[in-house]
């Protein structure tokens, strides 16, 4: 059985229909995007080229950092038709 870690956040990984290796994390998706060793970085795979700026930063496969800096909503709040 797993136990929930509190604290640092987990990094669900899942992948894409293209077969690319992408992370969930708070019903938003993140992409990888080149990475030095350990060290990858992942934009919202979604909104990037819309102008989000959120980024996930893991190191072996650990989240370290997060930028929430979504320009719009995530997916589970985008089942409703808005704006
Ligand atoms: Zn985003």
């Amino acid at each position: 059985m797993e136990t929930i870690r509190l604290g640092r956040p987990r990094a669900i990984f899942v992948i894409s229909q293209k077969g690319n290796k992408m992370i969930k994390f708070k019903g938003y998706t993140y992409s990888a995007m080149r990475g030095l060793g350990a060290k990858v970085r992942w934009r919202c795979s979604t909104h990037h080229n819309h102008g989000c700026k959120a980024v996930v930063i893991t190191v072996e496969d650990q989240i370290i950092s997060v930028k929430d800096d979504h320009n719009h909503l995530s997916q589970s709040n985008c089942l409703s038709k808005g704006g």
